[in-house]
């Protein structure tokens, strides 16, 4: 197996800033913004987005000369990276690790010769081209075309207690706060693979696990339901929901959930450590939220077969366009797709430009 841990170092263009995990606006991390004093930078591309989408994008579009400048934002890798086994990404026969297969496509698209910068996207206007991506840094690209590839970011309940208690015994990352409930009871919340993941590495160190689903069939993948019902630690509660979490409030600790039966109506109070909220991701959109053409649901909408979006120069690739797919393969494919077509769209142009001069 190939080894997990340190981060590639990237080539980064812009010294001040640095990625952070964190959520996206200055403000709330109390960062303060100082204007830069530097002259913007152009690009022929540039790609927001740190995930297989934007790794591949760069790595096809460095290839065709395009000389990209690719924005990591504050979670460089993306989803993959609080991922552990990753076994269904085409090319490794042995199990690989997510951010080991991160850390590679980082280096792939560094080695190609794209620029990496570790900033985070404030604001893009899309009004005009070339677009105008302003980073926290104060750092402005103008781009003649821009692909976005910011990916999506776990959704939450939104109940008050849950919100209470992040950080405090409620979670949406059993990789990264797994460790915490050796020898705990956890709940975890949802139905899809995300939920099964997340159950199943919880064996690794709590005594119990159970997964509360709302309605009485999973929709995770058939293998992995199967080693679901086989582990011994884990069991499901059917048509239920959470519909509270109860704890301690100094310290601030998780001590127990209220669930409910949506088929019967009871209620019950349970006792346990900790709760893992899995029940899928929202698409990463904000920055372009009023400026392109969206689905209701919030993701970028593209044209069939493409990344093209309403906005001409605009591509949209991986978790922030695909809400059907939405896997690390098809979010590679789709960057690919998203590289070719902004090639295509800059040699148009350039031929556009050139005729009529
Ligand atoms: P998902 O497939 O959308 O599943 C979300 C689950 O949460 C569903 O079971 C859903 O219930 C439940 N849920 C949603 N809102 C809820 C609410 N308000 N209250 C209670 N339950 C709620 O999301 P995901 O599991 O994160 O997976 C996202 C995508 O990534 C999928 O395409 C998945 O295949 C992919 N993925 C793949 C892998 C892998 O291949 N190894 C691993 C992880 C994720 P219902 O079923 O009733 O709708």
């Amino acid at each position: 197996m190939p080894p997990v841990g340190s981060r590639a170092s990237t080539t980064p263009i812009s010294p001040r800033a640095s990625g952070r995990s964190s959520s996206s606006s200055a403000a709330t991390r109390g960062v303060k913004l100082v204007p830069s004093s530097k002259r913007a930078v152009n690009a022929k591309l540039v790609i927001i987005g740190s995930g297989p989408a934007g790794y591949t994008a760069a790595i096809y579009a460095a290839r065709a000369m395009l000389d990209p400048i690719l924005i990591q934002g504050i979670a460089p890798g993306g989803q993959l990276t609080i991922t552990t086994d990753v076994e269904n990404y085409p090319g490794y026969a042995d199990v690989i690790q997510g951010p080991w297969l991160m850390e590679q496509m980082q280096k792939q698209a560094a080695h190609v010769g794209t620029k990496l910068v570790a900033d985070h996207v404030n604001k893009v206007d899309l009004g005009k081209r070339p677009f105008r991506v302003e980073c926290e840094s104060g750092d402005v690209y103008l781009a003649d075309t821009l692909i976005l590839a910011t990916g999506a970011q776990a959704r939450w309940l939104d109940l008050p207690s849950e919100q209470k208690f992040r950080g405090y015994g409620v979670s949406a990352c059993a990789t990264c706060d797994g460790f915490f409930y050796r020898g705990k009871e956890v709940l975890v919340i949802g139905g899809g693979n995300t939920a099964v993941e997340e159950a199943l590495f919880l064996t690794n160190f709590a005594s119990k696990v159970t997964l509360v689903h709302r309605r009485d069939h999973l929709r995770a993948e058939r293998i992995l339901q199967e080693r679901l019902y086989q582990n011994p630690k884990i069991s499901v509660l059917w048509n239920t929901v959470l519909d509270d979490v109860r704890g301690h409030d100094d310290p601030l600790k998780v001590t127990g959930a209220v669930l409910r039966n949506v088929k019967t109506g009871e209620v019950v109070e349970r006792p346990v450590d900790g709760i893992f909220i899995a029940i899928g991701h929202s698409p990463a959109t904000e920055l372009v939220a009023g400026q392109v053409e969206m689905k209701p649901s919030g993701y970028v909408k593209t044209a069939p077969h493409s990344t093209a979006t309403s906005v001409p120069g605009l591509f949209a690739a991986g978790d922030a366009a695909d809400e059907v797919y939405r896997q690390a393969v098809t979010a590679a494919g789709l960057g690919c797709m998203a590289a070719l077509e902004a090639e295509r769209f800059l040699a148009a142009h350039a031929a556009y430009r050139a005729a009529a001069e």
